[in-house]
């Protein structure tokens, strides 16, 4: 993989100069402010009408995609995108869309990076209902705002600081029944928006885009049916971030642990000297789990140990858990901690047999992007460009760039403009919808006008 990635910086440092445009091209590049509004509109219409298709993702489900709704709106994109005129538009029977905005008005397009961008179009499953009603709030002018009157459910302005900088926008929110699905359908929307923003100002000189929308993110499979080589392109963003301004070149370490509990059961009128009941180990277990390694207690660059789903009865008891650190040592310090949480409820109950399975699930994406710092510099003259302020932060969770890093694209995450994701106080602005997408104007038109981002990167 060092190979791959030597290459690629090569790649970087020879073409940087040649891949320069003339100052005449630069001037006519970047978004029109005084079309704004107008792809605004284009964009949150696209994100309702995504909204509208049920697409939550299903855990423990062999298939990808794990539900039938993420193929109809994968068929939905498919036309869009060749609707709206771009290129090589291919779906796969697993519901990855892939499509390719050519090169346009430059000299030696081949000697400039092929930047690409990337949304899921699964959402979560941790609301259990899939009915989507949008509610479009015009001109918020602040304070609370009220999601169902019957219910009496509203986001409080209190608990949402960023709503004090959306005053005159549009907040889109739900009824309060469903989350709202802009993780990740707002990326979806702007990543379209700005591809056709592109297509129809054919003026403006830029390099190739590769285009991808991806099933199952929020079941962690998006990563695993990707055409890495099909797609091709030099570095990624994946669209997925939340407020506006939002940069994430790293993640967590991350593994999981399966903890089992082994009982014996018996009818419980004659249990005397024979039941061994092994809830009580599993409650024990847990219960000497330290507060502060919790996730409730644990904030910025803290991991935790989260044991988020118990099943069983008497004679067995399985222990479901997510182990998070973003440094790696202190990942592996967590997981030798949970084996010896493990002896410790052994001791205690010599009559149960207690396994503990853990598995890696993905890495830190900070080790590859640490080494392509222009991956970071173009994401934020994009958004300086979009007059917003790039905020670079960890992500305390995974995303699929950390995969596609690790396999060899380098990939950070960029801010959608989604709020309190996974939740039914899901929000997002109309203005922030469309400072995403003159963002990802700014980073392609970048490519072909900011040769020196691309030839500073370390050495690996
Ligand atoms: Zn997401």
């Amino acid at each position: 993989m060092r190979k791959i990635y030597f290459l690629l910086i090569v790649f970087f440092l020879i073409h940087s100069v040649s891949g320069a445009q003339s100052k005449e091209n630069l001037e006519q590049s970047g978004f029109a402010k005084k079309e704004l509004s107008e792809y605004q509109k284009a964009a949150v219409d696209r994100f309702l009408r995504y909204v509208a298709i049920d697409t939550q993702s299903k855990d423990d489900v062999a298939s990808i995609p794990s539900t039938p709704g993420q193929m109809e709106l994968a068929k939905t994109l498919k036309k869009e995108a060749i609707e709206i005129g771009l290129s090589d538009v291919r779906m796969d029977s697993h519901g990855y869309v892939y499509t390719v905005l050519p090169a346009n008005g430059v000299r030696n397009p081949e000697k400039i990076p092929t930047i690409g961008f990337i949304s899921h179009i699964d959402t979560s499953s941790d609301v259990e209902e899939t009915k989507i009603h949008p509610k479009v709030h015009e001109n918020y002018q602040g304070g609370d705002i009220t999601l169902s009157e019957k219910e009496g459910s509203k986001i409080e302005a209190a608990k949402n600081p960023c709503l004090k900088t959306c005053i005159g926008s549009a907040i889109i929110t739900t009824d309060g029944t469903s989350l709202l699905g802009a993780d990740d359908k707002s990326g979806v929307a702007e990543i379209m928006t700005a591809m056709e923003y592109l297509i129809k100002h054919p003026k403006i000189p830029h390099g190739t885009v590769k285009i991808a929308f991806t099933p199952d993110e929020e079941v962690d499979k998006g990563p695993a049916g990707f055409d890495l080589k099909g797609f091709c392109a030099s570095f990624a963003y994946t669209v997925d971030g939340g407020e506006d301004g939002e940069i994430n070149d790293e993640t967590f370490n991350a593994a999981s642990a399966i903890v089992s509990f082994h009982g014996k059961s018996s009818h419980p009128g004659s249990a005397k000297g024979a039941m061994v009941n092994c809830l009580f180990a599993a409650a024990h277990f847990l219960d000497i789990i330290p507060l502060e390694q919790r996730p409730e207690n644990s904030d910025e660059r803290q991991g935790f140990l989260y044991p988020y789903e118990l099943n069983g009865g008497t004679e067995k008891v399985e222990v479901k858990m997510l182990i998070r650190d973003f440094e790696s040592v202190q990942l592996e310090t967590k997981k030798e901690f949970i084996r010896n949480l493990v002896k410790q409820t052994q001791k205690t109950f010599p009559q149960v047999k207690i396994d503990v399975a853990i598995e890696d699930t993905y890495k830190n994406m900070k080790t590859i992007l640490a080494s392509f710092p222009f991956v970071l510099s173009c994401a934020e003259e994009g958004m300086k460009r979009a007059e917003v302020t790039p905020k670079k932060m960890p992500i305390r969770g995974g995303t699929d760039g950390a995969d596609f890093s690790f396999m060899g694209l380098p990939c950070a995450n960029i801010f959608t403009g989604t709020h309190n994701e996974h939740s039914r106080e899901e929000w997002i602005a109309a203005n922030s919808i469309g400072k995403a997408v003159e963002t990802i104007v700014n980073m392609v038109c970048i490519c072909s006008e900011k040769p020196e981002f691309f030839g500073t990167s370390g050495s690996n």
